[in-house]
């Protein structure tokens, strides 16, 4: 925490708006250099953040530099190098009975935008979409998540040193902090975490009628096809699936997959998860542990929804849930009610292909959807016939490090999406300029 007094959210609202109105945050050199000071605070400060995440999730510094610190380092090098063209107004042809006139689309900031961040990428999920508001010529109020409290001080502190309170402000708190902030009028809300909280936020905001970029998470099938090369599969499935000890929106949640092929995968996962962590997961440092004891509880409550392939051992105490596998798992058992967020696997048999795309299009549309097939017909129909905020054909995860793809979700795993020029269309107004000569 900072030593200054809390700003009211009114007053703090009041001040980052008259900033925006002063027209000071619109001119090219002033968003890249607020763009310059974040990139400063994540390479500055990178130990003072990798201490805070393992702190919080026991993350590994070369964990955190890659999927968090550098992630945004990325992210914001990639905006630098094309936010002027990508704010060049876009000429539109007009129609024979305008003719003389010009038609033209620009990007207006929208004005103050609030980001409220969840625990699982603390940093990433926070400063991501700021460097996108700022691109785009807002001022921003980051509430970080109060689970991840050692990130969230940190940053709180370090916001501070890096912005001016009329540009960037940091509020830190839970349920009640971001309650008042939600009383406030927004000109935008960018909110990352559940979707119970995300109705909540939702409805706040349409009281001002703000709009809402919603990232929510779900359950990310993983669908394994017959004809795939399964060491390669078990070797990125668990890749994707166990970083951060499976506290990852886009992680596989589930394999889904024919009878045949689930006992051929079995010992290839157990094998990949020994690879990579070890015969002993709990002293591997490439390992994370579970953010609290409330999570913990929820994710060994669904350890007997199946037949353990591969770990299974928890310790409460140390918050580590080793990297699971279940099989023999039944549509309707615990862990596959629900979102599991933690490092359990479980395998789903499917007679087939159509079998597999009814049990996706049966239930919420998912943040991601991976395939790994080495049939192009059975890529291009899954392509065709579900719907997925991203699609993975061949690789977990990967699909959100692309800058110039857009992430977000559809239906329940959220609306609007964001990264490289889709934070502009995200978080900019796009103007219709019409331009008729008076002579
Ligand atoms: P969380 O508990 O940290 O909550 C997220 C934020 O909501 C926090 O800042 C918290 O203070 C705030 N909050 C909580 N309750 C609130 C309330 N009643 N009113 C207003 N604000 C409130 O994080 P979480 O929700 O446990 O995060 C996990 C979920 O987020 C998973 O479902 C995951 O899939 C999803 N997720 C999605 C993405 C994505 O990019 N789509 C990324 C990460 C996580």
């Amino acid at each position: 925490m900072n030593d200054r007094p809390a700003a009211r959210p009114a007053d703090l609202v009041a001040r980052l708006r008259a900033t925006v109105r002063s027209g000071g945050t619109r001119p090219l050199a002033r968003r890249t250099e607020q763009l310059g000071r974040l990139r400063a605070l994540l390479t500055e400060n990178a130990g003072a953040l990798t201490d805070a995440l393992a702190a919080d999730l026991g993350k590994s510094a070369q964990e955190s530099m890659r999927t968090e610190i550098d992630f945004v380092v990325r992210e914001i090098d990639h905006t630098l190098a094309h936010l002027d063209a990508w704010l060049r107004p876009e000429p539109a042809p007009v129609p024979a009975r305008l003719a003389g006139a010009r038609a033209r689309t620009q990007y207006d900031p929208l004005g103050v935008v609030l980001v409220i961040a969840p625990w699982n990428y603390p940093v990433q999920l926070l400063l991501a979409p700021v460097a996108g508001a700022l691109a785009a010529g807002n001022t921003v109020v980051a509430k970080p998540s109060e689970l991840a409290p050692a990130t969230s001080a940190v940053l709180a502190r370090l916001i501070p040193a890096y912005f001016a309170p009329d540009v960037v402000a940091v509020v830190e708190g839970g349920v009640p902090e971001t309650t008042a902030l939600l009383a406030e009028r927004f000109d935008h809300v960018f909110y990352t975490g559940n979707g119970t909280v995300g109705r909540v936020v939702a409805r706040a905001a349409a009281e001002h009628l703000t709009p809402v970029t919603l990232e929510l998470g779900g359950k990310s099938p993983a669908f394994v096809d017959a004809d795939a090369d399964l060491a390669v599969v078990a070797e990125r499935l668990v890749a994707g699936k166990f970083l951060n000890a499976g506290q990852t929106c886009v992680a596989p949640d589930y394999v889904l997959t024919d009878p045949g092929t689930a006992r051929a995968l079995e010992p290839l996962l157990a094998a990949a998860v020994e690879a990579r962590y070890g015969a002993d997961p709990a002293v591997s440092p490439a390992y994370s542990r579970i953010v609290d004891e409330r999570h913990f509880d929820r994710l060994t409550a669904l350890l007997g929804s199946g037949r353990t392939v591969v770990g299974g051992a928890h310790d409460r105490a140390g918050r580590y849930i080793a990297p699971t596998v279940l099989a023999d798992v039944a549509p309707d058992s615990p862990v596959m009610r629900e979102e599991i967020f933690g490092p359990i696997l479980p395998i789903v048999e499917v007679p087939d292909l159509d079998a597999a795309i009814d049990f996706v299009n049966d239930r919420d549309k998912p943040l991601a959807l991976y395939v790994f097939s080495g049939s192009a017909e059975t890529r291009d129909r899954v392509a065709a016939e579900t719907s997925s905020g991203g699609l993975g054909l061949g690789l977990p995860l990967a699909h959100l490090t692309v800058s110039d793809l857009p992430f977000g979700g559809v239906g329940e795993s959220g609306t609007g999406s964001y990264h490289g020029r889709y934070s502009i269309e995200a978080f900019s107004h796009r103007k219709a300029v019409l331009e008729v000569p008076l002579g």
